[in-house]
This record gives structure tokens, sequence and C-alpha cells, in this order.
């Protein structure tokens, strides 16, 4: 591994400073966020005033509108000492939230970013409240990175110094660890799998619990073995590449007590469906299949930088599923770390295979809640679309929090119901349980009741982000590829269980 990680890169460049008079501002650019109530108020009209009612010019021509996420890009800008001025909307006022600022900051500096620039002032909205702001300088550090990791010509370059103008230190910085953590997740996922794979995931898991303070376990195929994880074993037995199991515990609350939350995520680092093996163009993007570990492990670090005041356990299954001599095969019965047993009906379900294991690791240490996310199934993607992540639960107020605060976030979930009749579908003549339902219909549903049967009495809710993990095309806000979604979402959820 010869990448360097993403974690912690941002922390020495965006900066905090005081506001200041806009023609005293040195910058490559300065970035001022606008409302569709027009350049009345808040920083627009002091940029206007600057710069001798520019932007009323602008708007009277209706070339300036602060609709959400448009950008105009000012060149020049007259008595201002910055190249260029980038003018983004953020829409309604009454109707922005902590995800616009995120995606409207993130929105100008993928902009910005596409040639280098040594210094970028962001001028924070006057309007803002500290965790808005926070939002913002989160979402102008995802926007100004890109998935090219391996590009000699950059499409993105992150900025040489980035100013937050009138935001304060704790906001800037709190921010800065957020977007740093989303761009960890992006970053593991846009890896190619012959650079991560189980064993390389656990070692780049490892450098972050050290660089945040996070204690580490990795299991390796031996003490999995030892430990009765036959299932995730099996899964991993086609490949060249065994399985790693990562246990990282943070106690911010401090004391013994059993974790106030359980964060588990799916790492099948490489999925080619084994022997039911997937056509060509369903392996292509199957490196992001290991979104759930990462957006684990990056909102674990991210809480433990933040230090928030909880007792938390991560683990990621790691897995390369692949069709080697050893693969384990359609009509194999493997009995599960918790004894149930399970019959292969299709060597492409392996995430549920996996997830059985690890979520009987982590029911065996009592945490409070669990709540897991999986590239899981593509029939979620056909339930509800790309944009979107599914929710199944089988405790309704944990539920309800995840959906709070990926609303909060601006990450669309849905909840889909989770009916005993369900259960009928994942029975087996020969084994306990099968890895698959009857035929493809309602398919997300009977993966997550696979799941429910490892967790026990738990509270416990699943995230299926298969729609959302992996952006084939680039938005206005985000390039394409891994797009780190529910790590502002799960930090929001442990900053809420923690108060
Ligand atoms: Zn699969």
């Amino acid at each position: 591994m010869t990448r360097e990680m993403m974690l912690g890169t941002q922390a020495a460049t965006v900066k905090a400073a005081p506001a200041a008079a806009l023609d005293t501002i040195v910058a490559d650019v300065i970035v001022v966020f606008m409302t569709e109530g027009g350049v009345a108020a808040g920083m627009a009209a002091e940029v206007d005033r600057a710069t001798g009612g520019l932007l009323t010019r602008l708007a009277d021509s209706g070339d300036l509108t602060g609709k959400r996420y448009e950008t105009v890009p000012l060149l020049a800008p007259p008595h201002l000492k910055a190249g260029q001025l980038l003018v983004v909307g953020l829409g309604k006022r009454e109707e922005v939230d902590l995800g616009t600022c995120f995606r409207a900051a993130a929105t100008a500096a993928r902009i910005v970013a596409a040639r280098p620039r040594a210094k970028v002032a962001f001028l924070r909205e006057s309007f803002w409240s500290d965790a808005q702001a926070e939002q913002a300088v989160a979402g102008a550090i995802t926007g100004m990175v890109g998935q090219d990791l391996y590009r000699a010509e950059k499409k993105r370059t992150p900025f040489g110094e980035t100013l937050w103008i009138g935001t304060s230190t704790e906001a800037v910085a709190r921010g800065t660890i957020l977007g740093d953590g989303v761009n960890l997740a992006r970053y593991l996922v846009n890896l190619p799998p012959d650079d991560l794979y189980p064993e390389s995931f656990a070692e780049q898991a490892a450098t972050v619990a050290g660089q945040t303070g996070m204690e580490v376990e990795i299991w390796d195929e031996h003490r999995l073995s030892r430990e009765g994880c036959r299932a995730m074993l099996a899964v991993g037995r086609g490949s060249v590449r065994p399985p790693r199991l990562v246990l990282l515990t943070y106690r911010g609350r401090g004391g013994d007590t059993p974790p106030d939350l359980a964060l588990v995520g799916k790492g099948v680092t490489f999925d080619s469906g084994g022997l039911s093996l997937k056509p060509s163009e369903g392996m292509l993007t199957m490196k992001c299949d290991m979104a759930g570990g990462a957006t684990m492990l990056a909102a674990a670090a991210t809480i433990a930088t933040l230090k928030l005041p909880i007792n938390l356990v991560a683990a990621i299954g790691l897995v390369e599923n692949m069709t080697g001599p050893a693969a384990y095969k359609l009509g194999d019965v493997i009995t599960a770390r918790s004894g149930t047993t399970i019959e292969i009906h299709n060597t492409d379900a392996e995430g549920r295979v996996v997830l059985a294991d690890v979520l009987d690791v982590v029911r065996g240490l009592g945490p409070q809640r669990i709540v897991d996310a999986a590239t899981l199934t593509g029939a979620c993607v056909v339930a509800l679309g790309l944009d979107v992540a599914g929710l199944f639960t089988n405790d309704q107020p944990l539920c309800d929090a995840v959906a709070d605060a990926a609303r909060a976030m601006g990450e669309p979930v849905w909840q889909l119901p989770m009916f005993p009749e369900y259960d009928e579908q994942i029975k087996s003549e020969v084994a306990d349980i099968k890895n698959v339902g009857e035929g493809r219909w309602g398919g997300a549903i009977t993966a997550a009741k696979f799941l429910e049967r490892f967790v026990g009495s738990i509270p416990w809710t699943h995230v299926d982000i298969a729609g959302p993990a992996f952006a084939e095309k680039p938005k206005p806000w985000i390039d394409g590829g891994g797009t780190g979604t529910l790590v502002r979402t799960l930090v929001t959820l442990a900053q809420r269980l923690s108060q």
C-alpha cells in the first residue's frame, strides 16, 4: 500500500479567520453563498457593496438567482484582491438546513478544485448556526477531493489553504474532522480491489485506530477458525486472500460498561459473485462491496476524533468473494458461529453470510444497540433507486433515530417492512435457513430477515446502502465513485445518543 491515508490530510490546511473587510482578503477565489431572497441580505449584500453593486446588476438581469446549488463564477471582480468570486445558491432561506450547507459548499469546492489553487476563502453566511457552518466546512473538504487516485492529471486538486472567514475555530475544526471522515470512506471505496483486500483493509484500520486512539483487534483466518466464524471463512475460501475481522473499540464515556452503540459493516473487498458468478458489467463496480465496512471505520474514527462521550464498538467483516478451487458451493450447508445452519442457494448472496458471524461476535459484546451498513442487495436498488438507502429494524425507536439523523444530514433513507411472512421465504428444507428468499421478490427484506436471525433481542437497524454507496456519475457536489454515504448520519446519531 503506497497511497497515503486520507484521514487528517486537510486538518493542517483548513483554517478559521476572523471577519474582515472584503477588499483586504487575499485569495485566488472568494466563495460567497446567496439565498433566493436576492442580494439584500447576508454576505451577498456585503460582497455587493464591496464590488460596487456587481451582484445587484447580475440579479437584475436574471444571471444570479440564488437557486439551490447554482454556481456563478465572476472573474476579476472589481475592488477585490481575489482573481475570482464564486456565488453559490442556497435556495430559499427558510429551507436551508444542515444538508443544504454541506452540499452548497461541496458544490462550490468541487468547481474551484478543478485546477490547483493556493488559497480559497469561504465567507461564512451570517445567518448560519455553528452546526450549519460545520457542515459547510465538511462539504468543502469532500468537494475538493475526487476519485482519480491513479491519474497523473487530477480532475480535482485540494486547495493549498482554505480560509473560513467569520467562522469559529471550533466549527472549522469539527467540520474538518467530519469532512476528512467522509473522504476516508470514499478513499477506501475508490481503492482498486488488488490494493484493498481483507489484509490491507485491516492494516488501514489499524493505522486509523492508531491515529484516533481506538483499540483495534484483528482476527486472522486462524483466529476466525478458533472463534467458530465458519460462515465468514466459507465465503473467503474461493480467494487466495484470507478473511479478516476488524474490531475497533472507543470508550469516550469511560468505564467498562457494554458499548452504547455497535457499528457493523460488510467488507467484501471484491465480489465476483463466487460460483454464482456475476456478469461482467455487474462486476465492474464490485470494489465498492466493502463500502459498509469503510463507512463504519470512517464513522468510528470520526466519533473518536471528535471525542464524543459514547462507548462504541465497530466490527468489520472483510472477505474477498472469488471462484478459486476451494470456493463454497451451492447446496453447501454452513454452521454459522451462532450454531444456525445456513444452506447456500446463491454464492453471490455472500454479504449476509459474512454478517451472520460478525453480528454474532458483536452480540456477544452485549451492546445497547446495533446499526449495520451493507451494500447488501440489488433488490434494494430496484425498490428505492440509487440515491436512497433502505432501513430495516427490529426496534422502531432505533430506526426512527437513524432516520432522523439521516434526514438532518440530507442523506435520504426509507424504511421497508419486516412482516413475519417474509421469514417463511428463508426457510430451508435441509438447514435452519437458506441465504436467499423465494425468487427475486422482496429480496432486500428477505436479506434483512436473514440478518435479524443473528442479533437476538438487541435493538438493531440494518441500512442497505447498495444504491447510494457508489455513484457511477458525478453530482454537482461530489465526483463519481465512493460517496461516503452514512458517515455524517452515524456521527450525528452517536452525537445524539451521547447527549
Ligand atoms: Zn454478492
